[in-house]
This record gives C-alpha cells, structure tokens and sequence, in this order.
C-alpha cells in the first residue's frame, strides 16, 4: 500500500480545523511510492463492472481499518475476465459519503497470485468515528463502503451495538437476514463462520434437512471445491449476492471461520472423511487462500501455507474488550464418531474421552493468549466471540435417545472446565459469549461442568447467544422442537428454528440481546421480527428475559 499527498500541509491543516478532525492523520502519512511489478498493466480496461463483488472493511484499530475489494468483472466465468497480470487501484477515505474532501488516498496492487483482491490497512484516521471509502480502476468507482474506527482504548465508551451472523449457505435461502443487518445501526459485524459451503448436492429440486423437505433456493454453481480455485469461484458466486454486500458496505466485519470454508467438520488437520492429514493440508492451504483473498484482513491474517492467524482482540474504549477466537485451526479431533446417534446428527453419548485434559479446544498459544488477555482486561464486559456453542446441551437422536453434539465445547469438556474456570477468576460476571453454527438461536447460561462426574452444584459463569443462521436450514420449523429442549436443559432460556441473527447492544450495566428472526427465505422479502429479548447485568452472569 502507498499513500500519496494530494493537498498542501496547510490547506488540510486548516480543513482539518474546520472539520474536528484530528491531525494524527497527517502525521502518521507517508509518502511513498511502490516499486511495481514489471508485468503490471498499465492501462486496464474490462468487459464489465470490475467491482461486481462490492467492497468491504474490517479489523478496526483506533486509526483506521482494513478495507477489501476484489476485482472480478465477470464472477461466472475462468479467469473472472481478468488478465493474467497485476494492476494498480486507487483508493480514498473521506468523513463523508460525498467525499467532498478525501482525507486519505492511495495506490494498492492487484495480483493475479491473490485473485486480483485488494487489501488496505488504512491508518492515521482519528478514533471513534464513521468515515467512507471507495476503489477506483480504468475510470470505474466502487460502490462506498462505510467504516468505523475504534475509541482509543482508555475512553469512556457508553454504548456499543453490534450483530452476530453466519451461516449462509447459498442454495438454502436467499440472504435476506443480511439486508436487514445493513439497516441496523451497528458499529460492527461479528461473522462466526460457514461464509460459503463447499457441498454441492448434486442438482436436487428438494433440500432434505433433518427429515423435513425443502425447495431449493439456488443452486451453487461449482462442484465441491479442493483447489485454490474451485474455492474462489464460490466465493464470487456468494460475494455476487446483493444483500451480503450491502452487509459489507453497511458496517466493518470481524470474520472468523468455522468449518464449511474447508470441509464440513474439520478439525486440525484431520477431515471428515479419513484423508491423509498431510494430504488434507493442501486442501486447508488452498481454502484459507481463497478465505483470505475474500475478506478485510489484516496482512498478520496472511495464511503461510496451511496456517493463517485468526484469533485476534479489540478494544471499544472501556467498555468491551473483544476476543475473536479460532476453534478449528488448533482443536484435537472429534470423538465420537463410530458412536453417534440414528438421526441425531452430531449426537453421541457422553463419554469420558470428552473429559480429557489432553484434548483442546483452542490450542495450548490460543488459550494462554486469550486467558492472559481476560486477566489483563480492564474494561467492563469481555466478549468471547467464537465459532460452536458452549453451553453443554443435551439433544435427542430418533426414538429420543439422549446425546450431546461432539463438535461443540461439549466433546472438548476438560477445555471448557479449564476456560470456565479462567472467566470465574479472572473477570467474573462480566464475559458474554456469541457463537454460532447449530442453525437455531440458542440463549442460555453457561454453567460449570453440568452433568460431570463428580461435579459441585451447577454455577453460572457466564451467558452465551448462539446467533441462528443467515440461511442454512432453509424455511426451519419455527418452535417445533422448542418444548423439548426446553424441558431437557434448565440453562436453556430460548430457542427457535428460524433464520435470523443476533443483535446486541451493551451498555455500561447492562447487556442487551434481541433474537432476530424472518420468516422465510426459500423466496427473498421475508419479514424481520423479534423473537426474543434479553439482558445480562454485569456482575450476575446468566441471561434474562427482558
Ligand atoms: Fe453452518
Ligand atoms: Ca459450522
């Protein structure tokens, strides 16, 4: 990335005034310009649109943010209608949506070895406060993004709201839930993983899920994909989707993964299906380059093979201190697998392979990173933004066999007593929890040890809202199983079977959480509404209707 001086030190010096903004801006900017590569094209022309996947920004510091784009003129075609060859785009950051004065600018490359996506960590902005950006290429302008940097870290911060989604999978529904997300008046987007799927079912007029049928909604335009790629060309076809992009341009995202961007269930370095780990690795490589070229991350998430760096940790003034974690890349393999339940899914029996300590969730790095950080926090909620649910709820296979969904914290139990603890000491009654991944909302308190051998009376450490999904799960079935597990787990204090996302909103005492709900997405225009509200009060952990 370059930045390049376009006004004279003393007429911004003296807009600057006029505007409140900070001069840090200037301060930090330097001038430089690039060597480029020698086989850039210096004069690009395309077919079509070459921001048809829109623009997007991420990853907030107090001075700045990273903004995306990826230049990709013809999303269905090989080679997206692009040459083989790297190109310049211009970028600009302004405190408006007119840009009547561009307050940062630059040039940033375009490489053919990155799918022609652009990634720009914009610094020297002043902290908490909106700003917009664009890309521009061959006489093309972007659609406007708009960001947000953080308050510096000691500020006092009264009010933080933010939404909770993921789970779109393209061919269940249309992704009606992130048009809604755009018109929230969030200041960011937490996305817990499955940004794309990598099945392809084969054709079929009718999704089968969980014994129910469904109309297929779309149709994924690519085999399952194993290359670099086959995974691209999915992630132009979901980037094509016009609500997801309005997402992106609505707010900044702090993404993570979950397993779909590589393969459903995938843990470390071992897949479903028994591949040769060492085999399997080429296949992570290629989807986490493909994840990386396809969202705002920093250059510190660059994926060096089959490894890229996504736990992370914000800071919004005093008030949240954030931690994004990544419960895939680092976590032992499943257990479980020869004992799941008929018709249960994921479902097997407890067992006490769940409890042993050897078995991780997060990693022996991830875990000392994130308990050193909560023991350090000073701010008055934590956040842990993770990918599967932590509360440890018991479900039902055919016939009503009770088991537990081994992919969760539940098959990682030693893990989950090891962070439970942490949080009780560490910052007590005052970590939330956000998740994913089950298809449903789930709100709850999470307790330690619950049903364990041996275990003290059930104590709630902390609560958790596990975020539905955008469309995965198609139509769903509304409350039909809602009165069972209900009954089966006393933590539990909601859930539905509706498409939706979460939206919370955190104040200095007290924590709100809206289950938001649509009522279908096998055809777009389904209606939002709130299913459920809660808060949390800092200092007594556990959810509460509100
Ligand atoms: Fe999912
Ligand atoms: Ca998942």
């Amino acid at each position: 990335m370059t930045r390049m001086p376009f006004l004279d030190r003393r007429a911004l010096m003296a807009m600057m005034a006029k505007t409140g903004i900070g001069a840090g801006a200037l301060a930090a900017w330097p001038a430089l310009a690039a060597p480029w590569p020698r086989n850039i094209v210096a004069d690009p022309r395309f077919a079509d649109y070459p921001f048809a996947l829109g623009v997007a920004s991420g990853d907030p510091a107090p001075d700045g943010f990273v903004i995306w784009t990826r230049l990709c003129p013809r999303p269905a075609e090989q080679h997206y209608g692009m040459p083989r060859a790297p190109m310049v785009v211009s970028w600009e950051v302004a405190a408006e949506e007119s840009f009547a004065v561009v307050l940062a600018k630059g040039e940033a490359l375009a490489s053919p070895e990155l799918g022609h996506s652009v990634h720009v960590e914009v610094d020297g902005l002043s902290p908490d406060r909106v700003w917009f950006y664009r890309f521009r290429i061959a006489g093309q302008v972007s659609p406007v993004g708009r960001s947000r940097t953080l308050p510096l870290p000691g500020a006092r911060v009264e009010r933080l709201r933010f939404a909770v989604a993921g789970c779109q999978h393209y061919e269940h529904g249309h992704f009606t839930a992130w048009k809604h997300i755009a018109r929230e008046p969030v200041d960011f987007i937490f996305h817990y993983g499955d940004y794309i799927y990598e099945t392809n079912e084969k054709g079929a007029q009718t999704l089968t899920i969980q014994g129910h049928d469904f109309p297929r909604a779309r149709k994924h335009n690519n085999d399952e994909p194993y290359s670099l790629d086959d995974y691209r060309q999915r992630y132009a076809q979901y980037k094509t989707d016009p609500d997801l992009q309005a997402a992106h341009h609505a707010a900044p995202f702090w993404v993570s993964f979950d397993d779909h961007e590589v393969d459903n269930d995938w843990a470390d370095r071992w897949d479903q299906d028994g591949t040769p780990p060492e085999v399997f690795l080429y296949r992570r490589a290629a989807a986490f380059q493909a994840y990386y070229e396809h969202m705002p991350l920093r250059r510190a998430s660059m994926p060096d093979g089959s490894r890229m760096r996504m736990h992370r940790n914000a800071r919004y003034g005093d008030l949240v201190n954030a931690f994004v974690l990544d419960t895939r890349q680092y976590r032992s393999d499943q257990i479980g697998e020869a004992e799941k339940l008929p018709g249960g899914e994921k479902l097997a029996p407890m067992t006490p392979a769940a409890y042993d300590p050897a078995r991780t969730m997060m990693g022996d790095a991830q875990e000392k990173w994130l308990f050193d950080g909560l023991a350090d926090s000073t701010a008055r909620w934590n956040l842990i933004a993770h990918q599967v649910m932590l509360m440890h709820l018991v479900g039902r296979g055919n016939g009503g066999a009770k088991g537990y969904n081994m992919d969760r914290w539940s098959g990682y139990m030693h893990s989950r007593r090891r962070l439970l603890s942490h949080i009780d000491k560490a910052c007590p009654g005052n970590v939330v929890t956000v998740s994913g991944d089950a298809h449903r909302h789930y709100a709850g308190d999470v307790i330690q040890d619950e049903g364990a051998p041996g275990s003290k009376p059930a104590k709630i450490i902390t609560s958790e809202f596990l975020g539905t999904s955008v469309s995965s799960g198609d139509d769903g079935m509304g409350e039909l199983n809602t009165p069972q597990q209900l009954a089966d787990n006393p933590a539990l204090k909601a859930t539905i079977d509706r498409r939706g996302y979460v939206l919370c909103d955190v104040g200095r005492d007290v924590w709100q959480a809206e289950l938001k709900v649509i009522d279908k997405v096998s055809s777009p225009g389904g209606k939002l509404s709130t299913y459920a509200s809660f808060a949390v009060e800092r200092g007594d952990p556990g959810v509460k209707k509100a």
